[in-house]
């Protein structure tokens, strides 16, 4: 199955990914945690990267673009995947519209959590002092809430125009969530 996995920060899509992926042995893929490894690294996306991040600024689309490019030709995706956190903007629709296109492949099937902002900024919160991610502060947690509403959410309305877009309450322990996306999911699965 080839999937994406959307969501506002703190809707939970990174936990859900890993145990989604886990359940249909397809790798989760979040650009997020690439570009937070490279960073770790010092590479040189990572330092470009940074900048952007830091601010709960979306990586520009060339770099995000040509990192999902090189991962998705590997080997452990010819059977399918689970992108975390990508596409986010129009121009990265485009793009994965191609690679799929060019992999003579398509999308399954589009998930959405769905979770109001008060429970998202209380999440970011709480994860801020446990992780201590550099973009886990509050102004820049309002940033990126508004980044999403700006630039993502409206893809979420291009891929039901698809009849792709599944969308999940965010609300609940992981478990139910994870249980309401498995159910979700079950018109999909042959
Ligand atoms: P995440 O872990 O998915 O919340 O991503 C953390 C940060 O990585 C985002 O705030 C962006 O700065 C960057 N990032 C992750 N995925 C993308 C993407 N698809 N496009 C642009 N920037 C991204």
């Amino acid at each position: 199955m080839r999937l994406l996995l959307m969501g506002p920060p703190g809707s939970g899509k990174g936990t859900q990914a890993a145990l989604l992926s886990r359940r249909l042995g397809i790798p989760a893929i979040s650009t997020g945690d690439i570009f937070r490894s490279n960073l770790a690294q010092k590479t040189e996306l990572g330092l470009a990267a940074q900048a952007y991040m830091s601010r709960g600024e979306y990586v520009p689309d060339e770099l995000t673009d040509a990192l999902v490019r090189d991962r998705l030709a590997a080997a452990d995706c010819a059977e399918g995947f689970l992108l975390d956190g990508y596409p986010r903007t129009l121009g990265q629709v485009t793009t994965l519209d191609t690679i799929l296109k060019e992999q003579g492949t398509h999308l399954d099937a589009v998930l959405e959590l769905s979770v109001e902002v008060e429970v998202l900024t209380r999440r970011l919160t709480e994860r801020a002092a446990i992780e201590g991610r550099l973009d886990d502060t509050e102004e820049v947690i309002r940033h990126r809430q508004d980044v999403y509403a700006e630039q993502t959410a409206p893809l979420l309305a291009l891929y039901a125009g698809r009849g792709l877009l599944v969308t999940v309450d965010g609300v609940g322990t992981v478990d139910d969530v994870a249980q309401r996306l498995a159910e979700s999911l079950r018109p999909f699965v042959a």
